[in-house]
């Protein structure tokens, strides 16, 4: 343990910062500069924060630091996908993720150190659970992104290279419910990081209770990670299934879309696992389930990790299955793997070594 170790201003919300500013003995209308400082401009060095007077700016640095998780690795792929493996103060380590596409891109942010749920297809489910990342280290995995681009000040409009932002690296966001929702009314601030609600996906493996509370708290895009159509395969699959069955989850995603309005829709993303969900009666059965519910499916073949139990479904049976939900009136594109080559791509991510 560091003995005086400077507290950290990132994570810290408005109400949180004002009563920091306040303790030494500044005015209220310091916070907004101080935050745009930090969240706008990406700045960490208080002496640069020019419209801050001197002696305020002395007495922050004495006691306060804006800070980034060290960089312990960074790789960037043949498609120009880009991970860092990212190390915290007390030396544990998660990854986060660089999609990009043409003119845009999303960050693939990490919410816990490994994760509890253990999925049997998920290289992070594999691991042990560590323990949830603060609100801090939450944003600063963004804010690691914007660096590494230089996409400082936050840009006006459009283009914006750093465009969106999934939660879908490490953990499970809904069983680490108060820090990621903080974190994100952080990065949704307008004299800040101003990244919109439309742009923000929170994934989950179905913690049913939360799931109507991500649109009554936070107010972002919901993906569910379905991967199954009944609860045989499914218990099979994500043990988190016996205590949140499909009924569970599939009546709170009907929640969620009474409280988030019927213009939203939901992704449910769909492994395709050779030999244990991919069968045209699967297919038909997810129809049914998700019937009325603004659903969208997003097919993914599975990545492989070493030592996984599964292997993915051959292409044309992929494309079979998307074309009977297509039939039906469902969105149901394939996505397309990206990083492979670091171990960037969904579900390979891990915080003990990186290859
Ligand atoms: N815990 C959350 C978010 C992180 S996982 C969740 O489960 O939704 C992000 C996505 O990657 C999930 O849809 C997950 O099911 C998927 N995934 C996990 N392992 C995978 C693998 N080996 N190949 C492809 N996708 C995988
Ligand atoms: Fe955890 Fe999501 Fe991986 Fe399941 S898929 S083990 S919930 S990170």
């Amino acid at each position: 343990m560091v003995l005086n170790a400077k507290k950290d201003l990132i994570g810290l919300s408005r109400e949180e910062l004002r009563e920091e500013l306040s303790s030494l003995g500044e005015k209220p209308f310091r916070v907004k500069q101080l935050w745009q400082w930090i969240y706008n401009k990406g700045e960490t060095d208080f002496a640069k924060m020019s419209s801050l007077p001197a002696a305020t700016r002395d007495k922050l640095s004495e006691g306060y630091q804006v800070s980034r998780p060290q960089i312990v690795k960074e790789q960037t792929s043949v498609d120009r996908t880009r991970k860092w493996l990212l190390g915290f103060a007390d030396g544990e380590k998660v990854e986060s993720v660089y999609i990009p596409e043409e003119d845009r891109g999303a960050v693939c942010i990490s919410t816990q150190v490994g994760c509890a749920v253990g999925c049997k297809f998920c290289h992070t489910g594999s691991q042990k659970f560590m323990r949830n990342l603060s609100a801090g280290e939450i944003v600063s995995q963004f804010m690691v992104a914007r660096d590494s681009y230089g996409e400082w000040p936050t840009p006006a409009g459009e283009p914006r290279y750093l465009s969106n932002i999934v939660l879908m690296g490490m953990g499970e966001p809904l069983l680490n419910f108060a820090n990621v929702s903080k974190a994100l009314k952080i990065i949704m601030d307008e004299e800040g990081i101003c990244m919109s609600r439309r742009r923000i996906t929170l994934s989950t493996a179905g913690i049913a209770p939360k799931i109507p509370q991500v649109a009554s708290e936070i107010g972002v895009k919901l993906a569910i990670s379905l991967h199954a159509s009944n609860n045989e395969v499914r218990n099979q699959i994500m043990p988190i299934n016996r205590k949140y069955p499909l009924e569970e989850v599939i009546s709170a995603c009907r929640e969620f879309r009474r409280l988030a309005g019927p213009r939203q829709h939901i992704t449910f993303e769909y492994l395709m696992l050779d030999g244990i969900n991919d069968k045209d009666s699967h297919a038909k059965e997810l129809i049914s389930l998700v019937a009325g519910i603004g659903a969208k499916f997003n097919l993914i073949p599975f990545n492989e990790w070493p030592g996984c139990p599964y292997k993915s479904s051959p292409p044309e049976r992929v494309k079979h299955f998307s074309s009977i939900l297509q039939k039906a009136g469902f969105a149901a594109p394939v996505r397309v793997a990206r990083g492979q080559d670091i171990l960037a791509a969904c579900g390979q991510l891990k915080s003990k070594f990186s290859v």
